[in-house]
């Protein structure tokens, strides 16, 4: 009968949209039915953004439309309205947090697909928002109506369960038996780090939420997380909901590009390799694991695929790469025509000579050949990706992407 859209809603005491969606479906009057909720990630540099840049949004039927609209507006003023202007913390990211401006949006008919491949690969402003029935609140209305716009090509489903406590500063518990179990099932995906073990289905710093389990399927996530939740060593969780979202599905990425490398440039430090080219600058993080070393191994005149997003400071941050060709790095004498020993110099401009027939030619070098330190695509460590990027492992066998 219509979607419901809601987005930016993060608030000084850890909130979360997540929360306060739940919150929101668990209060709907009597005989509204809802689908399955959609948790949407968009455009990893929106001005306007919130922690993970999720929107949220959810199919209801009610008989009753005018009492659903009159009920949502109820709801909208005592419980979402009131989280405008608040800072949600940045104790996890130095990136500028914007105070919460919550936006909720319902459509009759939910806006084609078109405005949410925008909203997920750019800046989005309020003017082209699609007109929805009725709209409440202020800028989060963009990823709400991004959210319900969500054509849902390629899909993958999180379970979360938020917290009982009112205490989000405490330290969360969650079964480690019981995660490792889980990261075993078929279909559970990104819950530990393969390298060292370390869960990765909790959040950091304050939220309301204990953890996200993700899957491959409803049942792998919605499973997991029912396993987590009744193991002893997991703390008590308020209520539990599986989501349908477009993480890991790489919608955020135009299609790689190729550039001709100019150098590469490393911090100091920090080892962030910015590799300069004949389009635009290309960063690579330190955390990128593969992809950042294959920027460091970059020289001159090598060429490199790139798959990452345009960052609005012209730079271009990579997410995969790829040596497409590249230059020789080092040079040695070649070998002998007869005998195939390496010949010598005979001193400079002397030509050179085989050590063992004496067989004189002039000057010649041949490249030593090397080999990059990957040979296809590479991608950042599971726990330094993004939300929306697809695991290289799950692209077909012929590199498309
Ligand atoms: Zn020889």
């Amino acid at each position: 009968m219509g979607w419901l859209g809601l987005d930016d809603t993060d608030s000084l005491e850890g909130g979360c949209t997540t929360a306060t969606f739940h919150a929101l479906l668990e209060g709907l009057p009597e005989g509204v039915k809802t689908g399955v909720p959609r948790l949407v990630r968009l455009w990893p540099f929106a001005r306007r953004r919130t922690r993970g840049n999720a929107a949220l949004a959810v199919e209801l039927h009610a008989d009753d439309e005018a009492g659903l609209m009159h009920h949502l507006e109820a709801w909208w003023t005592e419980h979402i309205e009131p989280l405008h202007g608040v800072v949600a913390p940045s104790a996890v990211s130095d990136r500028p947090q914007s105070p919460a401006s919550p936006g909720m949006v319902y459509y009759r008919t939910p806006p084609d697909g078109q405005f949410y491949w925008k909203a997920v690969r750019e800046e989005v402003g309020i003017s082209s928002l699609p007109t929805p029935h009725h709209a409440w609140g202020g800028s989060g209305r963009i990823g709400a109506a991004a959210a319900v716009s969500w054509p849902a090509e390629s899909i993958t489903w999180e379970a979360i369960a938020w917290r009982s406590t009112t205490d989000q500063h405490q330290q969360r518990v969650i079964d480690s038996d019981a995660l490792e179990e889980i990261d075993g099932w078929d279909g559970v995906v990104f819950s530990r780090d393969p390298r060292n073990g370390s869960g990765l289905i909790a959040p950091r710093g304050a939220s309301p939420v204990l953890f996200g389990v993700r899957g491959t399927s409803f049942e792998a996530a919605e499973g997991a997380c029912k396993h987590l939740m009744h193991s002893p060593g997991t703390e008590s969780v308020s209520g539990w909901r599986v989501f349908q979202t477009n993480q890991a599905s790489g919608d955020h990425l135009p299609p790689p590009q190729i550039f001709t490398v100019v150098g590469v440039e490393t911090h100091p430090t920090r080892k962030h390799a910015m590799i300069r080219t004949d389009g635009p600058t290309v960063l690579a993080y330190a955390e990128g694991g593969p992809v950042n070393s294959v920027a460091r191994w970059l020289k001159a005149g090598d060429t490199v695929a790139v798959a990452g997003l345009l960052h609005p400071d012209g730079t271009l941050h990579a997410e995969r790469l790829k040596v497409e060709s590249w230059e020789p790095r080092t040079f040695q004498r070649p070998r002998c025509s007869s005998c195939d020993v390496r010949l010598k110099s005979m001193g400079k401009g002397q030509g050179l000579r085989c050590p063992s027939c004496k067989l004189r030619t002039g000057e010649a070098w041949e490249a030593v050949i090397v080999e990059p330190p990957y040979a296809g695509w590479v991608e950042p460590p599971m726990d330094a990706r993004r939300h929306l990027a697809r695991p290289l492992a799950w692209e077909d066998a012929d590199g498309t992407m």
